[in-house]
């Protein structure tokens, strides 16, 4: 039988009502583990938790939280070789990715050490004689966490760590399909010098343990991140009773290539960011929009780089693109496939369920060519290996295609002209612009987010994150 992991629940671990086994996505004959699946009670009960720890963590020095925070990400970052490793266990992605995932979760644990100490308001002179104004930020209270198991370790840092930096309680749920690095965390965090009840960790169904999260009115606030539908299902139930709402979603990523781009950056930027990390990335480039000029050198570019890659073994160091996550999401990938050739669209290379050594979920990376942008497979998020052409006649038409979806997470633009680069960085209807760089691939000082139905709320990361995580006041004094 495979080792037990449990919920973590007022500085307890404690058993789920059942458990549910982690499968290797590489190897399905590898069990990482079960996972325990708490009970609503469970949730509840953490919550009850969070709720009587908040007032005292939300008084606490600043220099305690900022120590617990150190402590945490040091126990990462000397760690990042082992939880790496599990993470492609358990993910999918290479071991390479796995790695520079832990080590950048660690980075974030550090960088909200010390942004605990940088918490500043302001003082200003009032409107009315003799009396001050002041500002100050407070913690919001409990907070609900909701993660997906794409980034099963950076994005529960990333919300975990300025929550906990900026006074609040947690009450963290990862997805079920890989919780193994979030158990890590509560373990690393168990013993990072918490009161009890300021973190806890319910693992289990969104649809269970999720959804009495999100409508439990103990919570002040829930930073979710996930798909488009169930961002919708968490906006509704927890808006709904006045909670603070954070939405991080899909996104249907444009790359323009322009005529006058570096070729090879052009390829590198298309490859690296459609299909590593086997293009399960929110940030994943799926439409490559890209002008008549250099169209065939690029596609042919890209076939060549693609017939290189090496699909296989999460865990194998020569592994460039590992599985996919599961069954379901492998289907998913292959339907779209499917469709895109029912829609017109030519598959110009790979898209094949692939049998290596060990039975896992191996696609081939998939191109389409000849795709036009109101095809399904250019509207709607496939979150898998897949991209396509574009071919458009100049950068106007590129502009308006890539801003022609319903997401706006990341765009990028290839091109060596400063003109093009500058009026697409100021045009574009994305979060986040890349130049001559992947659309995936961000830094975690700088604010990380989207727009229209890509994000919801204000955003994450770097300094940004003291606008979800905590409340202003503002206070008036007159000296008696
Ligand atoms: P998902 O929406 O299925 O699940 C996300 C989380 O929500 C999981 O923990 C799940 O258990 C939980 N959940 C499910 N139903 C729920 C409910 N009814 N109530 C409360 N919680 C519920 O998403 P996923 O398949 O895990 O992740 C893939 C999606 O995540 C993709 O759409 C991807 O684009 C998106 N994503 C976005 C970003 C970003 O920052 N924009 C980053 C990574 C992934």
């Amino acid at each position: 039988m495979a080792k037990q992991f449990d919920n973590f629940i007022a500085g307890e671990w404690v058993k789920g009502a059942g458990y549910q086994p982690n499968i290797n996505p590489s190897d399905t004959s590898d069990i990482v583990g079960d996972f325990a699946r708490a009970r609503v009670e469970q949730a509840h009960d953490a919550i009850a938790a969070a709720s009587g720890a908040a007032m005292d963590w939300g008084l606490a020095s600043p220099q305690v939280r900022s120590d617990a925070l150190r402590k945490a990400g040091d126990e990462i970052l000397g760690r990042k070789d082992e939880v790496g490793y599990l993470l492609s266990r358990e993910e999918g992605k290479t071991l390479a990715e796995g790695i520079g995932e832990t080590a950048r979760a660690a980075q974030v644990f550090h960088f909200f050490s010390g942004e605990a100490l940088r918490l500043s308001g302001e003082t200003l002179p009032s409107v009315r004689p003799g009396i001050s104004v002041e500002t100050s930020r407070e913690p919001v209270g409990v907070i609900g966490l909701i993660t997906p198991w794409n980034f099963p370790i950076a994005i529960p840092a990333w919300k975990i760590a300025p929550a906990l930096a900026f006074g609040n309680t947690v009450v963290f749920k990862p997805a079920e399909s890989a919780p193994a690095c979030g158990w890590v965390l509560a373990d690393i965090l168990s013993r990072a010098g918490l009161p009890d009840g300021v973190f806890n960790l319910v693992m289990g169904k969104g649809s269970e343990v999720g959804d009495a999260i999100i409508h439990h009115p103990g919570v002040g606030g829930v930073s979710f991140t996930g798909s488009v539908k169930t961002g919708g299902l968490v906006r509704d139930a927890a808006g709904g009773h006045g909670a603070r709402v954070q939405l991080e979603m899909g996104g249907k990523n444009p790359l323009v290539v322009l005529d006058d781009a570096d070729l090879d950056i052009a390829v590198d930027c298309a490859v690296q960011g459609a299909f590593y990390s086997t293009g399960q990335r929110c940030t994943a480039s799926s439409r490559l929009i890209v002008t008549k000029g250099i169209h065939d050198a690029f596609v042919a570019g890209v076939i060549a780089a693609m017939k290189k890659l090496k699909v296989g073994n999460a865990v194998d160091p020569k592994t460039q693109i590992g599985p996919v996550v599961d069954a379901s999401q492998l289907n998913q990938d292959m339907s779209y496939i499917e469709l895109g050739q029912k829609e017109g669209a030519t598959l110009a290379m790979g898209g094949e369920r692939l049998e290596l050594e060990t039975k896992g979920f191996y696609l081939s990376p998939a191109l389409f060519t000849d795709s036009a942008n109101d095809m399904r497979i250019n509207r709607e998020e496939i979150f898998g290996p897949v991209a396509s052409v574009i071919r458009v006649k100049d950068y106007d038409e590129a502009l308006n295609i890539a801003n022609d979806t319903a997401f706006g997470l990341s765009a990028g633009i290839c091109t060596q002209s400063l003109k093009y680069a500058s009026d697409f960085k100021r045009k574009s209807q994305a979060g986040m612009v890349m130049v001559n760089l992947p659309t995936a691939g961000v830094d975690y000082h700088v604010p990380f987010g989207g727009r229209k139905r890509s994000s919801y709320g204000s955003r994450e990361q770097g300094a940004y994150a003291r606008e979800f995580y905590t409340i202003v006041k503002t206070a008036y004094t007159r000296p008696s």
